[in-house]
């Protein structure tokens, strides 16, 4: 077994075949927790990504497809958890999707799908999880919102919605556990550049008849006064600090990491 932080923990990712989720499966498994990854893509390649990182971290890693807008396949993923290694210590709940449209012109099916994926589904994760955890008496409940979580933006009414239900969820979830030794904490990244951004940036060059790097400077410079992404691997150490012994009383806690955009 690695020895880490973690070593003989198992934390599960929600949406880690890519972008954020995948940088804090990364971590988590550097410090030696076995992996339980979630997400959709090529069959093939998620498992290459998961056997790569078991045989680069010495550690134990398994996937589960559930769609994250499925409470029967979420419970399946947790029974999954449960038979493969006892329990989920460290849950991170990072699946999320977004879509950008003004409210009158924004598809309902849309409006239902994120709140499913990027709120519902950690209810589901949450509450199957922290029987276990709560008995074990250590548990880390880590919910990906976003700077969306704190503040708005135009277009955006559906993951804005989703993420501040998510940051207070996550006070309810912090509160309800004060007592053990789990602790549920939300963090929240301004702009980092993965596939969901990208889209994003591909939008804002085609509207604007601007080249990709422009369009990523055009998207920063609006809300991100630092003018640099967030990295996954920043995120994913954030992350460990809040698994650590230092994050013992860290609960509930909103922590943006997000180049500046929520302090204007
Ligand atoms: P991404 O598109 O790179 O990854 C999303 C992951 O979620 C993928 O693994 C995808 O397969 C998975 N997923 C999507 N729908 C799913 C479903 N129904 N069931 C299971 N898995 C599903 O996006 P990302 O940027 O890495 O986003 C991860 C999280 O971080 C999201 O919750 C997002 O809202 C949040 N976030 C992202 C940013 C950013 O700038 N990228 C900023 C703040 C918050």
């Amino acid at each position: 077994m690695k020895s880490g932080m973690l070593s003989g923990k198992t934390a599960l990712v929600t949406g880690s075949t890519s972008g954020i989720g995948l940088g804090m499966a990364r971590a988590l498994a550097r410090e030696g927790a076995n992996i339980v990854f979630n997400g959709f893509g090529d069959a093939q390649q998620i498992d290459q990504l998961h056997t790569d990182l078991a045989r680069e971290c010495g550690v134990q890693t398994a996937y589960h497809n559930a769609d994250m807008s499925k409470p029967s396949e979420i419970d399946a993923m947790m029974r999954f958890a449960t038979d493969k290694f006892g329990g989920v210590d460290v849950l991170v709940n990072n699946a999320g999707i977004q879509h950008v449209a003004n409210i009158e012109d924004f598809p309902a099916e849309k409006w239902d799908a994120i709140i499913a994926i990027n709120l519902t589904s950690a209810f589901h994760t949450t509450r199957l999880a922290l029987p276990s955890m709560k008995h074990k008496n250590w548990g880390r409940i880590i919910n990906l919102a976003s700077v969306h979580g704190l503040v708005g933006s135009a277009q955006k009414s559906a993951y804005v919605a989703a993420k501040h239900g998510l940051v207070g969820f996550t006070k309810v979830t912090a509160l309800e556990s004060a007592g053990t030794g789990v602790t549920c904490n939300a963090i929240c990244p301004g702009w980092v550049l993965t596939p969901l951004v990208q889209q994003q940036v591909d939008a804002r060059a085609a509207k604007d008849g601007i080249g990709n790097e422009e369009a990523k400077k055009a998207l920063l410079g609006e809300k991100q006064p630092s003018g640099e992404f967030v990295t996954p691997e920043e995120l994913g150490a954030l992350a460990v600090f809040l698994c650590s012994a230092a994050g013992n009383q860290v609960r509930g806690v909103a922590w943006n990491m997000d180049g500046g955009w929520a302090a204007q």
